[in-house]
């Protein structure tokens, strides 16, 4: 049916990948293309075989020029970013330049805070908006009107959480109520990978994301809170009794102009003690910065230098053993009564390894980053502009996500989170 060009070749895009071969009948196609070809390559030996016909190539996403000549000699029908979220932009541009529907799973980000016009706009938003992560939906946002007039489509945001999480929220509010007055997503993950420290994905994206003031979206507006400010306790099913803890995440911006009525919503990551004591070691010595430093005359990003310390999360997959267990837990009304909703999912980090080599973090990633792909693909997700995944009809991604890896679960009873 299709040909799609896959930027990026790390934990979730391998994923995606696998899962894009075993779906063959969909992506015919597909050219992987990284910063670094040779893993690309190693990919393709892996796959080989199968019915989808794999091509690789170097490319530099950064660069817009590189990505458009990449665009214009392979000519895709779609571009899938599972790169990081530095090159949102660059790759959103190259796909309006050369008139292709792009799709992505996580939200802009600069790589340089401190570039002056950046931060200068960054302030201001703080101000405004009253929260202060560094990532945003409004500079993809402001592309909304480009891809309209072009009669492009951006998913933006198909991973997890965003992007199952804001499934779920649709189907919720589709199936399960007329009004949602709560959202409370809880991301938990009860996998042991045996290190004393390491990140599950991307060290620098996930650090920076979890160090950050946590904050969530109460009657119309922002509270901000402390880095770890806010702890709860949950009882997850089939992982147990975990510590939480409140972030700021994404998916809340556009989740809280996308459901009507909604008067909260939360979202909560378990962490352990250990992994918390290593995160605010690092922190308090500077090992977090993104700020360049000079160190014995070469620049060095301190961050960047403790990502190559750090195991690689691709290398976590054979010696993770758990579960994660990630959903949402829904308040509202139905017919003039009270409701409460949860939908979850339950995944097995030693399942997914042996199906497709990698851990579960990448693996509940990778598996909606193909799903999003083929809703595009397919045209069963077709208008025009820059959406996110509550924006458009779940029930054909739910099926999806039954048949493709992530099964969901519902309670009508669940506890509730003070
Ligand atoms: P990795 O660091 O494992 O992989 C990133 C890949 O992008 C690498 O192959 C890297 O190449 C490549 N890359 C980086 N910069 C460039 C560039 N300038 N040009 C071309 N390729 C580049 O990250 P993950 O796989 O863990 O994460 C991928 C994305 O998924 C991120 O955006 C992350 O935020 C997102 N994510 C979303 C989640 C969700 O639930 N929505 C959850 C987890 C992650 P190289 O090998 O050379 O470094």
């Amino acid at each position: 049916m299709g040909r799609v060009l896959i930027i990026g070749c790390g934990g979730v895009a391998s994923v995606a990948i696998h899962k894009c071969c075993q779906n063959s009948e969909v992506f015919e196609e597909i050219m992987i293309a990284s910063r670094t070809k040779s893993k690309c390559d190693a990919l393709k030996a892996k796959l080989d075989g199968g019915k989808t016909k794999i091509e690789t190539a170097q490319v530099d996403a950064d660069n817009v020029e590189e990505v458009i000549a990449l665009i214009n000699s392979y000519k895709p029908d779609l571009v899938m970013n599972i790169a990081l979220p530095y090159q949102d932009l660059t790759i959103m541009d190259a796909c309006l330049a050369c008139g292709v529907n792009y799709m992505d799973t996580a939200n802009y980000e600069p790589e340089d805070i401190e570039e002056p016009e950046w931060k200068a706009a960054y302030e201001k938003r703080c101000k405004e908006e009253g929260f202060s992560a560094y990532f945003d939906y409004s500079y993809q946002w402001a592309y909304k009107k480009k891809f309209e007039e072009a009669g492009l489509t951006a998913l933006l945001g198909s991973g997890f959480d965003p992007g199952v999480t804001q499934a779920y929220c649709a189907y919720a509010l589709k199936h399960e109520f007329d009004e949602i007055d709560t959202i409370d997503i809880l991301d938990c993950n009860g996998g042991d990978h045996g290190y004393p420290f390491a990140t599950n994905f991307n060290p620098e994206i996930n650090l920076r994301e979890v160090s950050a003031p946590g904050s969530y979206w109460e009657n119309g507006h922002w509270v901000e809170i402390p880095a770890m400010s806010i702890k709860r306790e949950y009882n997850f099913d089939q992982v147990g009794q975990k510590d939480m803890y409140l972030l700021h995440h994404e998916e809340i911006e556009s989740l809280a102009k996308n459901i009507p009525g909604v008067k909260r919503i939360r979202f909560f990551m378990t962490f352990g003690q250990s992994y918390l004591d290593h995160m605010r070691c690092l922190e308090n010595v500077g090992m977090l910065s993104t700020t360049p430093i000079n160190y014995e005359g070469k620049e060095i990003v301190p961050i960047q230098f403790l990502k190559a310390l750090l195991p690689d999360p691709a290398s976590l997959g054979p010696r993770t053993k758990g579960k994660t267990n990630i959903g949402c837990i829904f308040t509202g009304k139905k017919d003039g009564k009270e409701k409460t909703f949860y939908v979850y999912n339950v995944c097995d980090h030693q399942e997914c390894y042996q199906e497709v080599g990698s851990q579960a973090i990448s693996y509940t990633t990778g598996v909606p980053a193909m799903i999003g792909a083929m809703m595009l693909l397919t045209g069963t997700w077709n208008k025009p502009g820059v959406y996110t995944v509550e924006e458009f009809d779940p029930d054909p991604y739910m099926e999806a996500l039954n048949k493709w890896g992530l099964p969901w679960q519902t309670s009508y009873e669940p506890v509730l989170v003070d």
